[in-house]
């Protein structure tokens, strides 16, 4: 039988690009339909981030316009990764294959026929990665590049130039719905639900219209995210830190005894200060990252619902 498939198109603020890239998807889905890869009734879901313009209205209107379009959305804001985690739990008991996707038209659609037969080929999960980042500005590639290498630095797991356009089949899905944590980072998570899983590669082009809801501020977020909700590296590196520092300690106290009995006891104050300022740095570093930690065991705790939906352009069954 072939597999039914949704789009998961997360959306904050794009009534600029979404009437241009709409007709991308749907054009795609009839494509991969009529090709005979996927079932008639696949759709296209619209998740709008709690959006301030009109976006919740474009994506009514398209769920009037064609079967294909439905949409959900969030109560308020909450951020790109937890739109498309909100789409993913969504379409997981009513599809049998996922893919997620920026609603931007950087993501080339042309991907998603490989995806699926990777797919049809056994894969459950299949990464799209960017093979170039020509159109991407300098500064965008080397932070991007930045992030990717601290992460990995930070031993979190992560494919390599992959963002969030991923096929994901509903098995997948239904033992990630285990993972609880609140805060998420979903191309970090994946890898560690395993299953079968390939990357496929495509070219990375421009945004089609509107601007990029991912300043170098939210980026930082997402790094810092994904290294304290997956890894606990920062915390052995202080362990190491702490242990040279000791050790520093001591060669000093060497140091002192050695200069005390040869009679050149004067110690000026200058070195004292430095010490005293360096451990203090040491100190405040070490107090920072348990204190990042501390805050994320007290988020999860509270075990907040992750998504709230409020409305849907679809009844449920
Ligand atoms: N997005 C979202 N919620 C947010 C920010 C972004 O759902 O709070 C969506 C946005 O509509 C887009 C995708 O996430 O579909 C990626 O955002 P964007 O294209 O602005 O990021 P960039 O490609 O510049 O990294
Ligand atoms: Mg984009």
């Amino acid at each position: 039988m072939k597999p039914n498939l949704w789009i998961i198109v997360p959306c904050y603020n794009e009534e600029k690009v979404l009437p241009i890239t709409c007709d991308i998807f749907l054009n795609k889905i009839t494509e991969l339909e009529n090709k005979e890869l996927i079932s008639k009734d696949s759709k296209i879901l619209f998740i709008d981030d709690g959006s301030k313009d009109g976006t919740w209205e474009i994506i009514e209107n398209l769920s009037k316009k064609d079967n294909h379009f439905i949409g959900i959305s969030q109560s308020r804001n909450r951020g790109h990764q937890n739109a498309v985690l909100a789409g993913l739990m969504e379409a997981k008991e009513k599809c049998d294959i996922t893919i997620s996707i920026d609603c931007d038209g950087q993501d080339d659609v042309n991907a998603m026929e490989d995806m699926i037969k990777e797919y049809l080929e056994g894969a459950e999960i299949v990464y799209g990665v960017r093979s170039k980042r020509k159109t991407d500005t300098i500064f965008k590639r080397f932070t991007a590049k930045s992030f990717y290498r601290l992460l990995k630095i930070m031993g979190v797991d992560v494919v390599f130039n992959h963002a969030d356009y991923r096929l994901v089949s509903s098995k997948v899905l239904k033992e990630f719905e285990n993972f609880k944590e609140v805060n998420i980072f979903l191309r970090g998570m994946f890898p560690l639900v395993g299953f079968k899983s390939t990357s496929i590669y495509y070219e990375r082009k421009e945004r089609i219209a509107g601007k990029s809801k991912y300043p170098l501020s939210k980026m930082i977020g997402l790094a810092l995210d994904g290294i304290t909700s997956l890894s606990i590296r920062p915390i052995r590196i202080i362990t190491t830190m702490g242990m040279l520092v000791a050790l520093l300690g001591v060669i000093g106290i060497i140091w002192v005894l050695v200069t005390t009995l040869t009679g050149n006891s004067v110690i000026g104050w200058a070195s004292t200060l430095c010490i005293i300022l360096f451990v203090s740095g040491v100190q405040l570093i070490s107090i920072g990252v348990i204190g990042e930690y501390v805050g994320k065991i007290y988020m999860e705790v509270k075990a907040r619902p992750r998504y709230i939906i409020s409305k849907k352009t679809y009844e449920n069954k």
